[in-house]
């Protein structure tokens, strides 16, 4: 047969995850000859050979590609026969100012993981990697991404890494941060201020035992700082809870291993596919409900049924878990609540060695840091809450020209994006901005951000929040061109960009608070919408929230506000038990509040009738937590009951009837879970009636859920359904987080088209 040379142009992420290394395997595999090249915009390869030889190649490479590859565009071009005598790996080429994408920080890949247990430089060696695995976006400091521009700089190869970095047909071949016992960073062990050992045995040592007899121990990660506990110990999370000043907000946990975990939490394929995948995210799982096994600490999640859960992803838990006698450890960002994670080693020292029993640190710098990402399966898919370590920062591919713009994003669980070609990259997640250490978070990462992409700003977008600490950063660049984006239509576009979608439809952005065009705070807005502007059709009626800001910590408030609203002061003579929590005198106060409207900004936030709801079943007073009421009202639902409330509605949707009903049904003494169930049922049906309301006059079919009380998993899927069956086309987040994480694609989505 007659041999053939083709060019092959690969586009995507295929830097940093063992792309060319992958290419030279399989080219050699079906005998071709040739070369592959890594330019700063894609990867080249000349390959000749039989056509049966390189269409076997195009196959492999479409199939075996690494974990972590992203193939966006793959051409192919016939060129002239020309013949070569092997196939090479040839030196990295800039072509242009493009920039390619970064890879996210991958878990620690099985192959990596045997050479820890055989003898040589790299036994029980903790920062093991290779072209497949381990740390990349997180010790990044400028690009192209060479050992030079990262924190791993400062550690000099020995000559035999040296040879392996140099050796194509190596795993480690231009592993950049490939290091060994020898040469690579070491993990330190302090307790108190006193540094005791640097070697491993001991740091496995005093980490598992301090663990196991109900210590608290802080250890550096890959993205981070962690505290870590045992998950069966109620007093070490309880003292857990008032070392890092976090009340009731659930805990996540690490378990030995799969098998293990799922004695605790029922699994499905797709959950189990998120949680052994190489992103390793935390997966919120049900608990299962009568587990033979010991019980863990009921203090871990607020008695909620969701569990948050990961399995190891660093060498050094793999180790830990070998030592350890729980199965189970508590594994919560290093800092003290609201701050972000803590990265800086004297830092961790001077904060936390009074309160520890054990501090292990390490020096291997981590230049971004990033928390641990959160997943969710619903509708059989993964959906990203949390979009951080191993995620970011991949960019979402968008079907707009978004360069130079830069999206500020949200104030609490702040994202921000920036716009390169047609890709948006979003930040890692950055978190509250009120905290001032979160704030310079903020400022310096989009910095970084600017540098690493190379970015011209050339546009700013923001909330339209006037008091927004992002919208404020964003307004200062002032010799630019700024748009304003309401919210809830952020949020809608944000969701409409993960789809590519560039038309008119039915936007439903659901969640707490978001600043209206009328000044009052929305968040249950039906909107007739494309990416250019809005038209809201719909919303809750509004309600004050006695008492502002308050009212969202204390939803006892908002369930008197509804009460207060349905029977005016008669729901006073009513027998409701969550009424008997809360002093007459503080009820007496909230009325005055109300009738007088002195502090009480008015309201139709989706989250805040949640919260009412909650209120008034007794499951929550005073949240501990965000969303608490809403995520008690999900956590006992009951999946086979049907029936649900009235409501009416006209130019708004009114829960009059609804309440009443909730306080009747109450009254009769019908169990909780029912009526948490039939006001979900209550709430699908108000969007499937407003929803097919616009489609009789418009005949929009396509329907966008956005917003964070979409994360409400029986609500999201039992919206779906109905929608579906009804014949509309539903769209929801899945890459993208639903929450205020997801604002910016969206601020950004609207900017680029408004531009055009
Ligand atoms: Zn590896
Ligand atoms: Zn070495
Ligand atoms: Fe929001």
């Amino acid at each position: 047969m007659t041999d053939i040379s083709v060019h092959v142009v690969v586009t995507g992420l295929v830097q940093g995850v063992g792309f060319r290394p992958f290419i030279y395997r399989i080219a050699t595999r079906f005998q071709l000859t040739g070369w592959v090249i890594n330019t700063n915009e894609n990867v080249k390869i000349q390959l000749n050979g039989s056509k049966q030889n390189i269409e076997s190649f195009l196959l492999a490479l479409r199939e075996e590609s690494p974990v972590a590859a992203v193939l966006d565009t793959l051409s192919i071009i016939d060129i002239e026969t020309t013949t070569a005598v092997n196939f090479s790996i040839q030196g990295s080429h800039d072509i242009s100012a493009e920039i390619t994408e970064i890879s996210p920080d991958i878990a620690v890949c099985d192959e990596c993981l045997e050479d820890i247990h055989e003898t040589g430089k790299r036994m029980d060696y903790s920062f093991v990697n290779c072209t497949n695995c381990g740390p990349r976006f997180t010790i990044l400091q400028d690009l192209p991404y060479d050992r030079p521009r990262t924190t791993m700089k400062s550690f000099e190869m020995c000559p035999e890494c040296r040879s392996e970095y140099e050796n194509v047909s190596d795993r480690r071949f231009h592993a950049q941060p490939i290091a060994c016992n020898h040469c690579g960073p070491k993990y330190e062990l302090y307790i108190g201020q006193n540094h005791i050992s640097q070697d491993i045995a001991d740091v496995i040592h005093e980490l598992s035992f301090q663990i196991d007899n109900g210590g608290i121990v802080l250890m550096k990660g890959l993205g981070g700082m962690h505290l870590a506990c045992d998950a069966f110990n109620e007093i070490s999370i309880t003292k857990l809870r008032e070392l890092k000043n976090r009340e009731g907000k659930p805990f996540a946990v690490m378990f030995r291993d799969l098998h293990t975990l799922k004695h605790y939490a029922e699994v499905s394929p797709e959950e189990e596919q998120a949680l052994t995948s190489w992103r390793r995210p935390i997966v919120l799982l049900e608990k299962k409900k009568d587990s033979a096994q010991k019980p863990l600490a009921a203090g871990l999640n607020a008695c909620l049924s969701l569990l948050g859960v990961m399995l190891p992803y660093m060498p050094l838990h793999y180790q830990l878990f070998q030592s350890l006698k729980t199965p189970a450890m508590v594994l919560t960002s290093g800092n003290f609540s609201k701050e972000p994670i803590l990265v800086d080693n004297d830092k961790a020292k001077a904060q936390f060695s009074q309160k520890v029993d054990a501090i292990v640190l390490h020096n291997r710098e981590i230049h971004n840091r990033t928390d641990d990402s959160v997943v969710r399966v619903m509708g059989g898919k993964e959906r990203v809450f949390r979009r951080s370590r191993s995620f970011a920062p991949a960019p979402v591919r968008t079907a707009l020209n978004t360069e130079g713009i830069i999206a500020f994003g949200a104030e609490l669980s702040n994202c921000f994006c920036v716009g390169k070609g047609k890709k948006a990259f979003m930040s890692q997640h950055i978190g509250d901005l009120q905290d001032l250490e979160t704030a310079l978070f903020y400022e310096e990462t989009i910095t970084l951000f600017k540098q690493l992409f190379r970015v011209k700003t050339s546009m700013v977008s923001v909330d339209m929040h006037p008091s927004y600490i992002s919208t404020q950063c964003g307004i200062q660049m002032r010799d630019l061109p700024i748009t304003l984006v309401q919210h809830h239509h952020a949020h809608i576009a944000s969701c409409m960009a993960e789809h590519k979608l560039d038309e008119t439809v039915i936007g439903v952005a659901f969640d707490g608070t978001g600043y209206g065009t009328d000044g009052n705070s929305w968040g249950s807005e039906f909107f007739i919408c494309d990416l250019l502007d809005f038209q809201r059709i719909s919303h809750f009626d509004y309600i004050p929230l006695p008492g502002g800001d308050l009212a969202m910590e204390e939803p006892w408030r908002v369930a008197i506000s509804y009460l207060y609203k349905v029977y005016g002061r008669n729901f006073l003579q009513l027998e409701l038990p969550f009424m008997k929590r809360i002093d007459p005198e503080k009820i007496r106060l909230i009325l005055e509040m109300i009738e007088k409207k002195i502090n009480c900004p008015l309201s139709s936030g989706a989250g805040r009738l949640f919260d009412a709801v909650a209120g008034l079943l007794n499951l929550v007073s005073i949240a501990s937590f965000q969303a608490e009421g809403p995520m008690r009202l999900e956590s006992i639902v009951n999946k086979d009951i049907t029936d649900r409330y009235s409501f009416t509605s006209d130019n708004s949707i009114h829960f009059e009837e609804t309440i009443k009903q909730i306080v009747d049904d109450l009254i009769k003494g019908m169990d909780i879970p029912t009526i948490a169930t039939k006001f979900h049922n209550t709430i699908i049906y108000v969007i499937f009636e407003s929803v097919k309301a616009i489609w009789e006059k418009e005949g929009i079919r396509k329907v966008v859920l956005s917003g964070g009380v979409f994360q409400n998993k029986y609500l999201l899927e039992g919206t779906t359904l109905l929608l579906q069956k009804n014949n509309f086309d539903v769209y929801s987040h899945a890459t993208v987080p639903a929450n205020d994480g997801g604002i910016a694609l969206g601020q950004l989505a609207v900017a680029a088209k408004r531009r055009e």
